[in-house]
């Protein structure tokens, strides 16, 4: 099957309209991980033919970034790295905002040096700063750009407002939102302004940290400091409603396609417009169903269905906002 492929602007290869997302890999927040396996999952995931990679700083508080320049030595040219620029962390492993130009000169040295490489092909802002001014933070990506250490420009958890103060100043090529079947508050703003203004969007949490995946039930647990022990998601009774969602996808993704929930749900994701889905895969098995996900789209009943499947099941529906890193203190 060939996989979808779509374009950022600033870079010349074609990009996977699935991208790896490494989060987990970077072996905090998600119970743990085993960095042999996260280097055969980035390998496995180019020899898929999935090549945009999508890691950032604060996975691991840089593990992420090494393990992925680890798995592409000797086939990075095969790879579209999307890394992220603006979060700060201390000692104790408390992360805050920060979009000051200099903690930008900082980081991207330490991210090249992570990803033994010297160029990144996405160089996206975290998280919004609000102590910085966009345009300041926007100019100093576009000097990196000018310099040929970045191919293109992205933010990430931005709103339309900050988007257009951001623009004025760099081009901007993509934009990084939370956005599954079950998580879709950028249909009402950034989704449509990303259409209108030619954005590639990069859908995080493509699975709802693995709710989608169709693995779960109502007596999955998780383990030491996997993030979904907090996640509201996660929580009964509302874990509930959404594993009986999940199942009654899965029902619907079998019987009028053939496929998985999980195929399913990356594809909802891909039939909404210019997205790229982010998988957050943490061993090779993961990516087996890769194929499942392109060669099909979804109707316009099957979008209703869907749609009335979540409002029947999800009546006390949560949104990832648990996740936002504090801002910084003034
Ligand atoms: P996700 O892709 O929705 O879910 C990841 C989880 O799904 C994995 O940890 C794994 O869970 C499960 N999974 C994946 N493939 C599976 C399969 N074939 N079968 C069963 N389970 C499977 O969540 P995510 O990692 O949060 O999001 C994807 C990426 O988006 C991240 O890695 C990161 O690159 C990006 N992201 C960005 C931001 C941002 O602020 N910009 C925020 C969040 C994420 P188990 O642990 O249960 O095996």
């Amino acid at each position: 099957m060939r996989i979808e492929t779509t374009r950022i602007a600033g870079i010349d290869t074609p990009v996977s309209r699935v991208g790896l997302g490494t989060w987990a890999i970077g072996g905090r927040m998600w119970g743990g991980a085993d960095d042999k396996q996260s280097i055969a999952t980035v390998r496995d995931a180019i020899e898929r033919g999935i090549n945009l990679i999508d890691t950032a700083p604060v996975y691991g508080f840089g593990r992420s970034e090494s393990v992925v320049g680890e798995a592409l030595v000797g086939i990075r040219d095969k790879a579209v790295i999307a890394t992220k620029v603006a979060l700060d962390w201390n000692d104790q492993e408390k992360v805050t905002r920060n979009s000051s130009v200099a903690r930008i000169r900082k980081e991207i040295e330490d991210s090249l040096r992570r990803l033994r490489t010297d160029y990144i092909d996405l160089y996206q802002v975290h998280w919004p700063d609000t102590l910085v001014p966009f345009d300041e933070t926007a100019t100093e990506l576009e000097r990196l750009r000018r310099d040929g250490k970045i191919l293109a420009i992205g933010v990430s958890n931005y709103s339309p407002a900050q988007m257009d103060a951001f623009a004025s100043a760099a081009p901007l090529a993509a934009v990084q939102p939370p956005y599954n079947l079950f998580e879709r508050a950028i249909e009402k703003d950034v989704l449509p302004y990303a259409k209108q203004h030619e954005l590639v969007v990069l859908a995080y949490g493509a699975l709802c940290r693995g709710l989608l995946s169709g693995r779960m039930d109502s007596s999955t647990r998780f383990d030491g400091d996997d993030l979904r022990r907090n996640d509201p998601k996660f929580q009964p009774p509302r874990f509930d409603q959404y594993i009986a969602a999940v199942a009654a996808l899965s029902e619907l993704a079998r019987d009028r396609h053939g496929k998985s929930v999980l195929a399913l749900a990356i594809r909802w994701v891909l039939d909404q417009g210019p997205t790229i889905a982010l998988w957050g895969a943490r061993k090779p098995e993961h990516l087996h169903g890769i194929d499942d996900v392109f060669g099909w789209t979804l109707s316009e009943q099957d979008l209703r269905d869907i749609d009335a499947i979540l409002a029947k099941h999800v009546t006390d529906p949560v949104g990832p906002e648990f996740m936002a890193p504090p801002l910084r203190q003034s």
